[in-house]
């Protein structure tokens, strides 16, 4: 489609003065001039601003923010510096009160348009008491500024150039010693960081994970090679921090955005860290699945058991299960969990976290959800409750046939994207079942991202 559209109210490159009514899914403000629409980034609800036009389609089309007339009352100054470059936060400039109605709606909106339901008034969403510095697990770039210079920080919008971060507000503070001493170690040892168009240099990522109940540090370096010379220096170097109990290497020598490579050394010290979600404790090694939000993930795994609502005698499925975390979770509140997830690693990883909790009523399988219970209930393995937990793009239609020819009593869908969500509680609700509630929970503050736990019981 070309720009410049003649027919249009707007015209291109000319400033006009416009009123915000909405938030995009991507934090975007929308509003509308003359019936035209345009997404203005940084603009929020009920503002007055002057905005200037840089790209128009036949429908809509893209405005920068000029001037704010008239701000809006939930209008905050971010406390981070870099918020409008850094690509992590989109919605830093909203007080947070306005950030968990606008979840809620978010959630609202696609389940009446996508999941044609109109009946069913999604709740307030739950937030933090404290919603910074909430990330257990960070992964920084590093790369080379256009001086030539070492950098390390976050990737802005939409792009891979790297913003320097000194300070992040959503992740444990003790990360900004860590980068500081690896930043010095690459600068005096004349270390150089990747560069991903020549596919040269050593340096990829630092990634740090964090126990938010033993308050331990693992501190991994992705690296495009096999050894990093002089790593005695940065090991003692890190060594000094109290909280850091493990340091490894990933080595990664593909050309791919993927972070981490699949072959992990220990360079010193424990090679997993141990956290609990309430009472139950789980193992998490360098490449293990692992909620980044543990005090959120107690919230929703909560939510999760009330809707599921057990009494004890049920058999219940957790689709899509990691490494175990929800079958755990639940396990002494039903008789028996069946998790299933398709990364073998992670399936073994919920196998010993079974064992490190005495739990001997689960049981796990390797391979797609769809697959595995679909096979299973065709050997007579049906479930009173079934819990999905899938990736954002949303279960397989199989998966979903096969859930209503077995007729549990209820399901539950914890749902990383609100709208996949919504398409598949459609089907379901094609297939017999009724959304009886819906809670947002607000596991990534500050982001536009939404988290969400559906209740869904069959009609008869
Ligand atoms: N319930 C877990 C993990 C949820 S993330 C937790 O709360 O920690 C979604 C998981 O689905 C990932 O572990 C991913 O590896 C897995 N997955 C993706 N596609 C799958 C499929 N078709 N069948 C089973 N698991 C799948």
């Amino acid at each position: 489609m070309k720009d410049n559209n003649k027919n249009l109210p707007v015209i291109k490159n000319k400033n006009y003065e416009m009123t915000i009514d909405d938030i995009g899914i991507n934090g975007e403000g929308i509003g509308k001039i003359d019936g035209y629409t345009l997404f203005v980034e940084g603009a929020l609800p009920n503002e007055v601003i002057e905005v200037k036009v840089v790209k128009t389609r036949k429908n809509f089309g893209f405005g920068k923010l000029i001037n704010i007339i008239k701000p809006s009352e939930e209008r905050q100054q971010p406390v981070c510096k870099i918020a409008k470059r850094c690509g992590g936060c989109q919605l830093q400039h909203l007080s947070y009160k306005a950030q968990l109605q606008y979840k809620r709606k978010k959630v609202q909106d696609v389940i009446e348009r996508i999941g044609n339901i109109t009946d069913v008034q999604v709740k307030e969403t739950i937030g933090m008491e404290e919603p910074y510095y909430y990330r257990n697990k960070v992964q920084f770039p590093v790369g080379k500024s256009i001086e030539g210079d070492v950098t390390i920080g976050f990737y802005s919008m939409r792009s891979h150039h790297i913003v320097t971060t000194d300070k992040c507000y959503i992740q444990d503070s003790i990360n900004e010693e860590i980068i500081s001493k690896i930043k010095s170690f690459i600068i005096n040892n004349n270390i150089k960081a990747y560069d991903e168009k020549t596919h040269r240099g050593l340096i990829r990522h630092i990634v740090t994970r964090t126990s938010h109940h033993s308050q331990e540090i693992m501190v991994g370096i992705v690296i495009n090679g096999d050894k990093i010379p002089n790593e005695k220096k940065l090991v003692d170097s890190l060594k000094e921090i109290d909280r850091v109990t493990g340091i490894f290497i990933s080595i990664n020598k593909e050309k791919t955005n993927v972070i981490m490579g699949d072959k992990i050394n220990i360079l010193w010290g424990k090679s997993h860290l141990i956290d609990y979600i309430g009472d139950t404790a789980y193992k998490i090694s360098p490449l293990s699945f692992y909620q980044v939000n543990p005090i959120q993930t107690y919230k929703l795994y909560s939510k999760t058991l009330e809707y599921a609502d057990l009494i004890g005698d049920e058999v219940v499925w957790d689709a899509y299960c990691g490494i175990g975390t929800i079958s755990l979770f639940i396990a002494n509140k039903c008789k028996k969990v069946l998790g299933v997830e398709i990364v073998p690693q992670a399936i073994e990883d919920a196998k010993e976290n079974a064992k490190m909790n005495n739990i001997t009523n689960a049981e796990f399988y390797t391979g797609k959800a769809e697959q595995v219970i679909t096979d299973k209930y065709k050997e007579g393995i049906k479930a009173d409750v079934i819990i999905v937990d899938p990736p954002r793009k949303g279960c397989d239609t199989e998966l979903l046939d096969t859930i209503i020819k077995m007729q549990p009593n209820k399901v539950v869908y914890v749902s990383c994207d609100p709208a996949t969500m919504a398409r598949d509680v459609k089907i379901l609700g094609e297939g017999g079942y009724r959304v009886e509630m819906i809670q947002p929970v607000d596991m990534f503050p500050q982001t536009v991202h939404v988290e969400c736990c559906v209740k869904l019981i069959r009609k008869d």
